[in-house]
């Protein structure tokens, strides 16, 4: 699903295109099935695919030259120039350098800037869609995402960020990795400690948090959104297709009490494809094949209607 995301959000990042309103639906439906946890903004919730929603009904009406004016004032004059290679080397001979071996980079996977600077992040996002090199994925991600924090630190941005820590590199088949706890051969190694690493970055708001818990994921995102400046948000559940392996996948224990449900459909809201709806009977039932008893749709619906076999 990453993948995906990456190339829409890189579409709903780019230059104002016509269907600029359409792209930004068909992240947002992405992005629902992904079931991420819901964002406080002022005193409602809304799930990031709500924002892109909102984002899409926001520029729908707008006309062309309004979008590109929105799109300069935001990116170009009002300081989130989206430009890697600008953040990390500034205006060196360096940083022609790095575009050069960015746009090597991506012709070999046939890929074209479409007349951008190849170290847009607009175009990175569209690289690392179809990078299938594991270790230069990390490299990006290390040598630019990670050195472009320290500058967001430095100049104090406002940002909230998420480290997804699910302790495996599922990308290409479940390794271990230094998160992971373990080495090749599943003897025991000490974790890396994201808290510590992001703290010497000098990030003042790092919190770890249970992925899993909706009530104190939402609360910590709510604060690290309100923190002033770059504030880090550690989501630490490992991932349950690894859980379901040591438990020989079996049969799962959640389903919805048929007595209980009154059919308000609330749990479909975090898009797990495991949740089915019966239109006509008006039932949630969930799908045994596809669930993986992770316990988010139960802390969702407000009657108690999804329960655990004992
Ligand atoms: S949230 Fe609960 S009551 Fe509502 S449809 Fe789902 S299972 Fe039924
Ligand atoms: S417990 Fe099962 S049905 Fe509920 S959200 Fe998790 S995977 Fe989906």
């Amino acid at each position: 699903m990453l993948p995906t995301t990456l190339a829409q959000f890189a579409d709903v990042l780019d230059y104002p295109q016509p269907g600029l309103a359409e792209k930004s639906r068909l992240c947002a439906q992405t992005v629902a099935r992904m079931a991420l946890p819901f964002l406080a903004v002022d005193s409602r919730q809304l799930s990031p695919d709500a924002l892109l929603s909102a984002f899409a009904r926001e520029v729908e009406p707008m006309a062309y030259g309004l979008q590109e004016e929105a799109y300069a004032s935001t990116f170009d004059l009002g300081g989130a120039y989206p430009y890697i290679g600008y953040q990390l080397l500034g205006e060196t001979y360096k940083r022609s350098i790095f575009m050069l071996e960015l746009k090597n980079r991506y012709h070999a996977y046939g890929l074209s800037e479409g007349g951008e600077l190849s170290d847009h992040l607009v175009c990175i996002l569209r690289y690392l869609n179809v990078l299938q090199d594991e270790e230069e994925f990390c490299e990006l991600t290390q040598y630019a995402i990670l050195p472009a924090l320290a500058n967001v630190v430095y100049n104090n941005s406002d940002v909230t960020l998420i480290l997804m820590d699910n302790r495996w590199t599922c990308m290409t088949g479940h390794q271990p990795n230094p998160s992971t706890g373990a080495d090749s051969f599943g003897d025991p190694r000490e974790q890396a400690d994201f808290e510590a690493i992001l703290k010497a970055f000098g990030i003042k708001s790092v919190t770890s948090v249970y992925s899993y818990d909706q009530e104190k994921m939402t609360a910590a995102l709510s604060e690290a959104i309100e923190f002033p400046g770059p504030a880090v948000v550690i989501a630490t559940g490992e991932c349950q297709l690894q859980i379901q392996r040591r438990k020989k996948w079996q049969e799962p224990v959640t389903y919805v009490d048929p007595e209980v449900c009154i059919g308000c459909r609330r749990c479909l809201d975090i898009g797990c494809s495991a949740i089915q709806f019966d239109k006509v009977a008006r039932k949630a039932s969930i799908d045994k094949l596809l669930c993986v008893d992770c316990g988010l749709c139960s802390q969702i619906c407000p009657y108690g209607a999804i329960k655990e076999r004992k």
